[in-house]
């Protein structure tokens, strides 16, 4: 806002100007930042730091394979989409090789918003019936539908009537039977609102709402509650998915469970933006009969060449592999922390997507996690905040991290924690 704005950098002045309320920068005082390469990125002074909030360079900031890819497509043909092109082709099959068989249509997006625009439009046609279930923090996306689903993008006036949000587990319900319980109740809430049921959207390591693994196997539980009553299980992979989670490919997949439509996004194009949609062809073809669906961009040449490019890493690198031995190495190394220093309350998480709980007192401090925040990136680390009381730290580094770069920032966590705690 112009009081932010007034005594800013010149850049981030700059910045507020062009982008007025809508703008979302990172830090009170932000960061201009040049360049980046694997987990590190670096600022207009040449200052470097390690990126453990950034799950869009998925494979590693500027990965030459996929910069070489984009180059090399972009100079020989983009385009629209209505032609026949190999290289789309060859992409959805490498990517349909990744996903359940039945799931056999993809519909290629710019964004994960549109993505999860289009599969609910899709429940909602294949089902008859136009109520949602979400988590009470969910973020999905920014449309006008999908915002309606997103908790925590909705800042006055609460959800719409046709939505009901429900805890994820291991929140206010603790146990599966907790979670399965409040799925049904809000089922029968969208019925006795006549809405009836049309689908359960999550996302399988539920970030906005503070990171939660879950109970193993829940959510195969959880979806077949609501297949019993007619809805459809909607796998929003836009933060799991493409190995991140290191047990599975898929945030589904580690709790064996079977959507019927998939989307998908941010780590796709590691940075090209490109996201999908994935489902039944019965479920695209009820939806396309009512109103079609075209979309310029959306699986673009260079898109899919930048897709091709992300997963053959994924394949080569091992990048799956280490986000799982990776990840459970820094676990280990925060969960060890933990237990000397009073602050830090709980660490979950799978994979590379790690939770860290900051708290006081048997309370969420958001105050405290902010300092924390400010106390790593005055160390050179980045990370952020999740959860509904912001009181989460979210970590996502890109699955290529290092054991030594994870040992560094258990360091910088441990002294971070020093700082704050003096303060506190
Ligand atoms: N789903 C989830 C789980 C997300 O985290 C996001 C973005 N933060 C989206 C969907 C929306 O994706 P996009 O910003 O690409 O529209």
């Amino acid at each position: 806002d112009a009081s932010a704005a007034a005594g800013a950098a010149p850049a981030v002045r700059r910045r507020l100007g062009n982008l007025g309320a809508a703008s979302v920068l990172f830090y009170r005082d932000p960061i201009e930042m040049v360049s980046a390469s694997g987990c590190w990125m670096t600022d207009v002074a040449g200052r470097r730091y390690l990126d453990f909030y950034n799950n869009v360079p998925s494979v590693g900031h500027s990965h030459p394979a996929v910069v070489r890819a984009v180059a090399d497509q972009i100079a020989r043909l983009n385009t629209n989409t209505r032609y026949v092109v190999a290289v789309v082709d060859d992409y959805l099959d490498a990517l349909k090789a990744r996903l359940p068989a039945d799931l056999s249509n993809v519909v290629m997006t710019c964004s994960g918003s549109e993505a999860n625009d289009l599969a609910l439009r899709i429940a909602r046609a294949v089902t008859g019936r136009q109520g949602f279930v979400v988590t009470t923090n969910a973020y999905h996306g920014n449309t006008d539908l999908v915002t309606g689903v997103s908790p925590s993008a909705l800042k006055r006036g609460g959800l719409p009537a046709h939505v009901v949000a429900i805890a994820p587990p291991g929140a206010a319900t603790d146990t599966e039977a907790g979670f399965l319980a409040a799925l049904a109740a809000a089922m029968a809430e969208l019925e006795a609102r006549g809405f009836g049921m049309a689908a359960f959207l999550c996302d399988a390591i539920f970030s906005s709402d503070g990171i939660h693994d879950g109970p193993p196997g829940f959510l195969a539980r959880a979806a077949d509650l609501v297949r019993a009553r007619g809805g459809l299980f909607i796998a929003d992979e836009v933060q799991p998915g493409f190995g991140r989670t290191g047990a599975a490919f898929w945030g589904f997949a580690r709790h064996g469970a079977a959507p019927d439509i998939v989307t998908m996004g941010k780590p796709m194009g590691n940075g090209f933006p490109m996201a999908a949609m994935a489902t039944r062809p019965d479920h695209l073809a009820a939806f396309c009969a009512d109103t079609g669906y075209f979309n310029t961009f959306g699986g673009n040449p260079v898109a899919a060449a930048a897709g091709a490019a992300v997963l053959r890493v994924i394949e080569d690198e091992g990048l799956q592999h280490n986000a799982s031995v990776t990840g459970t190495h820094l676990l280990s190394g925060i969960r060890a922390l933990a237990a000397t220093r009073p602050h830090i309350t709980a660490v979950r998480g799978a994979g590379l997507f790690i939770g860290v709980d900051i708290g006081r007192e048997g309370a969420p401090d958001p105050g405290l996690t902010l300092r924390v925040i400010d106390a790593m990136r005055s160390r050179g680390v980045l990370i952020g905040a999740a959860g509904l009381h912001g009181a989460t730290l979210k970590l996502r580094p890109p699955l290529c991290l290092t054991r030594d770069e994870a040992d560094l920032f258990v360091t910088a966590l441990d002294d971070a924690m020093g700082e704050v705690a003096q303060q506190a």
